[in-house]
């Protein structure tokens, strides 16, 4: 099968690769129906992160191919969705609502899901099959469930988005637009979105943003306040990651408000005098997709929602070396890779 390998920052390749076979008897495969490339996957691509000769990509949706003799839930020919940590959903901890700190989790980037196959660990916990075959209008959509969906949706729901709430975002890509989203589904009265680019400024209004504030740092937290009666949101979502993005999160929260950061922390260091002071909650980390997924799939296959429209850019598989360039240089959002 093809499979995309980044050998070291910068050089991302489709190679060759053994077929997967089942090595579990918990273990699916599944042949993708599409995949993508995540806002995250450029941590590695601009060196931000040690990489040498790594398998990449860790959200998918495709058909069952084969299954372990484990295997209830899910059959052959099921059309799935599953998310970045295969589950069991079983532990005390998957029963909580916490799938992403299961006690026999298995990281799916290790496996590499920008491939035409995958192996899916803990198929029965992990993948939820949809009511039937998608129309392939609904592909982008269900492939936004596996991550950046059911993460600005994490996001959203730790941040105690709902109605009567004023919302903040932090972060214009996929995932912060998608907070939006489920800010706006969650019945939040207001929804300000921190953005600078014109095309993301609309998709984030076309999603449900009220208000656009386009200054950043203290000048953007000044902004939230005049928009508050000087108090601050009720709630912020953090959908970046960095030392700037996190503390213009607290800042632009008011006292007793919550914070849901899923923007997957670099050198953020959070000083204890500010937290102490600030009065808010802070919640958030790897987000736990698989509590949401059979909500999301409902609400896309309703067509209540239409998350796939953060994908804006579509290529073939064999080309992702420019899928990778485009969002790295920021001319796309998120990429959409076909087979
Ligand atoms: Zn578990």
């Amino acid at each position: 099968m093809r499979q995309v390998v980044m050998y070291k920052p910068g050089d991302v390749r489709v190679e060759q690769r053994p077929d997967p076979t089942i090595v579990e008897p918990a273990d699916a495969i599944i042949r993708l129906a599409a995949t993508c490339i995540c806002g995250s996957d450029l941590w590695p691509y601009r060196g931000a992160e040690p990489v040498d000769h790594q398998v990449m990509g860790h959200e998918y949706v495709g058909v069952v191919e084969a299954v372990g003799s484990e295997v209830r839930t899910v059959k052959v020919g099921d059309f799935v969705v599953g998310s970045f940590w295969a589950s069991d959903n079983t532990c005390e901890i998957c029963r909580a609502g916490y799938q992403a700190y299961c006690v026999h989790r298995v990281l799916m980037g290790t496996i590499g899901t920008q491939a035409e196959l995958a192996r899916v660990p803990l198929a029965d916990g992990t993948l939820v099959a949809t009511p039937g075959r998608p129309d392939p209008e609904l592909i982008p959509s269900l492939m936004a469930a596996s991550d950046v969906l059911g993460t600005g949706w994490f996001a959203a729901v730790a941040a105690e988005a709902g109605p009567g709430k004023t919302v903040a975002v932090v972060g214009d890509g996929a995932v912060g637009l998608l907070g939006v989203l489920a800010a706006r589904q969650l019945g939040a009265e207001r929804i300000i979105a921190f953005s600078r680019h014109a095309d993301r400024q609309a998709l984030a209004r076309e999603f449900g943003a009220t208000d656009i504030v386009t200054e950043r740092g203290d000048a953007g937290v000044e902004r939230i306040k005049e928009l508050t009666g000087g108090l601050g949101a009720h709630s912020v979502i953090e959908a970046v990651g960095t030392q700037e993005a996190m503390m213009q999160a607290i800042h632009s929260a008011r006292p007793g408000g919550h914070v849901g950061f899923v923007g997957v922390s670099h050198d953020v260091a959070i000083p204890g005098d500010v937290l102490f002071m600030s009065g808010v909650h802070l919640h958030g980390g790897p987000a736990p997709v698989r509590r949401f997924l059979p909500e999301l799939i409902r609400l896309i296959w309703d067509r209540t929602i239409d998350p796939g429209k953060v994908f804006d850019l579509t290529l073939p598989l064999d080309r992702a070396a420019e899928g990778y360039q485009a969002m790295d240089q920021r001319a796309a959002t998120k990429v959409l890779l076909t087979l």
